[in-house]
């Protein structure tokens, strides 16, 4: 009664035939002795696919690592930044630096006050 043939119906979905295929190729290069061709392209696959992820992990783990999130010694302000690299506060404008994981102003505060007045002092005292 029914004229449509399902065997031929199954061949002319390409997708699943195409799939077929790759497997029955595998298994003959597998049969043949070329096995290693096969594991070849796995690992092929495996390393493109594997490569990001550790990339990613390693770059996360970088950016953890000298990622600094820490108090402004101005005005108490958190927020983050990395190491080594000077950066302003957000909240105050304070030029900071990170040093051992903290962050640190630049110039310690007092130091050219004090300077200005020994300078001066001197002066006042030369004999000429
Ligand atoms: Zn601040």
């Amino acid at each position: 009664m029914n004229n449509y043939s399902p065997k031929l119906l199954w061949l002319n979905n390409s997708g699943l035939g195409c799939l077929l295929n790759l497997l029955l190729l595998a298994i003959l290069l597998v049969s043949v002795g070329l096995g290693w061709v096969v594991n070849g392209f796995l690992i092929l696959l495996g390393v493109i696919l594997i490569t990001p992820v550790i990339g990613l992990w390693v770059l996360r783990w970088w950016v953890q690592r000298n990622l600094v999130e820490d108090q402004c010694p101005v005005c108490s302000y958190e927020f983050t930044g990395f190491n080594g690299v000077e950066s302003s506060c957000p909240n105050c404008g304070e030029t900071l630096q990170v040093k051992n994981g903290k962050f640190q102003r630049i110039t310690p505060p007092g130091t050219i006050d004090v300077e200005v007045v020994d300078v001066s002092v001197k002066q006042l005292d030369d004999p000429d």
